[in-house]
């Protein structure tokens, strides 16, 4: 029985709620966070928010969560940090760690002598995940990025991992899910590989967020805490259950150039359908993107702008 919580220079004994800032190690960093150390007995989950600073439907559901939520309707522990990426959050970059300019998830499980970024992914697998019984990470499509709600499952990881995190997905009010095989590089990933049943939910875009979706967020989040018993009450029975969507691809964009889409998050597509054309600034086609198999459209860069290797959209086979 877990009495006090413990991260650093934040302790909190059982029935109490503590907020503030935990300093990062070795760099000027220090992130917001709240921990909530329930009345009774139960398991810890870690929530975190802002892994991509411009994804802002996850961190204003991190940051109500952390607020409404209290130790007397709490079994186990809650942790939430809202945001992650704190630099990149005030310097307002989309997705990079302010400072050395990488995607923070990319780095797990982080490096204590590499750049700020590899400094802030080896501080939260050697301080947060070492006290995780469960991961929710809360993300969105980028600043730059629309996508229809959908949620990744752990699968790179022992079978009852696989199951545990197959299992939360399927509590989120989204009509897609997909199971990663990657076991690094993205936080819920690696927490996976160590053992903690995790997801990653992708809902809202464009450096946007709205009430409507601050509240179906954190309605989803709940479901997942009430079916871990972390919160009290009966598991919703939801208007959508995601079905798996299997062999997505991640298009990446050859040249850099406007993008113009042809199709919207959401929408099916057929083998061989047109996705949409790189042109340049003249209007000359530098690139098509067709389906090379059908699929539905999960995101999508919504800039004008393309830079060559990123994604420009990703697309996968719906299940039967
Ligand atoms: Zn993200």
């Amino acid at each position: 029985m877990t009495v006090e919580i413990k991260i650093e220079n934040l302790s909190v004994k059982k029935g109490h709620k503590t907020s503030g800032y935990i300093p990062v190690p070795q760099t000027d960093l220090s992130l917001p966070v709240t921990i909530i150390n329930g009345e009774k007995v139960g398991k810890t989950v870690l929530i975190t928010s802002g892994i991509h600073n411009a994804e802002y439907t996850g961190i204003q559901t991190a940051i109500e969560l952390a607020a409404e939520l209290q130790p007397d309707e709490v079994n186990g522990c809650l942790i939430l940090i809202h945001p992650v990426n704190i630099s990149g959050f005030e310097n307002r970059t989309m997705s990079a760690v302010a400072e050395d300019g990488k995607n923070l998830n990319r780095l797990f499980p982080g490096n204590p002598n590499g750049t700020i970024g590899d400094k802030i992914a080896h501080f939260i697998v050697t301080a947060f995940f070492s006290q995780t019984d469960y991961f929710i990470d809360l993300h969105a499509g980028d600043g730059f990025e629309t996508l229809t709600p959908y949620v990744y499952y752990v699968g790179a990881a022992s079978a009852a991992v696989v199951e545990q995190s197959k299992a939360m997905a399927e509590k989120i009010n989204v009509p897609y899910m997909v199971k990663s095989f990657i076991a690094t590089g993205g936080a819920y990933n690696y927490a996976g590989s160590c053992g903690i049943p995790g997801i990653l939910i992708e809902r809202g875009g464009e450096a946007r967020w709205s009430k409507t979706e601050i509240h179906l967020y954190k309605a989803d989040v709940k479901n997942v805490l009430r079916s871990l018993k972390v919160l009290a009450g009966a598991v919703d029975q939801n208007a959508q259950k995601p079905v798996d969507v299997v062999d997505v691809i991640y298009e990446i964009a050859r040249v850099t150039g406007c993008w113009y889409p042809d199709k919207k998050p959401g929408e099916l597509v057929k083998k061989g359908a047109m996705l949409g054309v790189i042109k340049d600034y003249f209007g000359k086609v530098l690139a098509i993107c067709e389906a090379e198999h059908d699929g539905v459209v999960l995101y999508q860069v919504s800039s004008l702008c393309i830079i060559e290797d990123d994604t420009l959209i990703a697309y996968g086979k719906i299940a039967v």
